[in-house]
């Protein structure tokens, strides 16, 4: 059984892209089949495995045109295990480009129907918006991991994402669970990290992650 795995958070810079990334490698490692699908237009998932966006001949855009080139878009890595669909700027135009298909939400999985017998993880890095694209990708899911940086105004947004997945899966009859919520960029020395973590727990008690990702500079570089 394949599981497809949404990092969502329509704020920007929380770590999307490196929960993304890190634990399509990780699984990858783990000898499970991972593909990534970066369904982000400034395409960092897509650079991060090691792909030129601007080089591509095929990425998810076109993949959300038109499903047939599923096969065509999908890259191997330098990484045993691990594919990327990936993405470049082409993407920015989906949105418009699908605005008259009532049924626009469900490209993506409709799209990935054919990747989920080749791949045991489908791990979808999306951008910082609850825009189309990241409807796409909560509707292609059937879990959702949402990383929050131990910062500041951190819950802010949340719960307006929260409720969008729980309409979709109630209005829609998805089958898509919220997997956890995931502290990141978690510096322990300082107060507010463990302030804004401990709030996050009291908010949340049965939905944060005992694992939280600590701020370490290698991972920036
Ligand atoms: P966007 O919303 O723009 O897509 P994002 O949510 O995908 O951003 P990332 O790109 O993963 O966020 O991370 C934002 C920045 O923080 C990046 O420069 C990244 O290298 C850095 N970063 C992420 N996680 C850590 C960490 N654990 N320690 C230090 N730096 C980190
Ligand atoms: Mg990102």
């Amino acid at each position: 059984m394949s599981r497809t795995i949404s990092i969502v958070n329509q704020k920007g810079g929380v770590g999307k892209t490196t929960t993304a990334v890190n634990l399509a490698c990780g699984l990858a490692l783990a000898e499970q089949r991972t593909l990534v699908v970066d369904m982000d237009p400034q395409a960092n998932a897509t650079m991060s495995l090691g792909l030129a966006p601007a080089e591509l001949e095929s990425t998810v855009f076109d993949v959300l045109m038109e499903p047939e080139f599923l096969e065509k878009a999908i890259y191997s890595t330098s990484v045993p295990n691990l594919a990327v669909l990936p993405a470049n700027t082409d993407l920015v135009a989906a949105e418009v480009k699908l605005i008259k298909d009532e049924r626009r939400m469900f490209r993506l999985r409709k799209a990935l129907a054919r990747a989920r017998e080749r791949f045991s993880f489908i791990i979808i890095d999306c951008p910082p918006s609850l825009g189309m694209l990241t409807v796409n990708a909560i509707c292609a899911s059937s879990s959702i991991i949402i990383p929050l940086q131990c910062e500041y105004y951190s819950l802010e947004g949340l719960s307006r994402t929260l409720e969008a997945i729980r309409i979709f899966r109630e209005t829609l009859g998805l089958d898509i669970e919220i997997a956890g919520l995931l502290l990141t960029m978690f510096d322990s020395r300082t107060k507010l990290s463990n302030e804004v973590a401990s709030d996050i727990r009291k908010h949340f008690p049965d939905k944060v992650f005992a694992t939280v990702i600590p701020r370490n500079v290698r991972v920036a570089e």
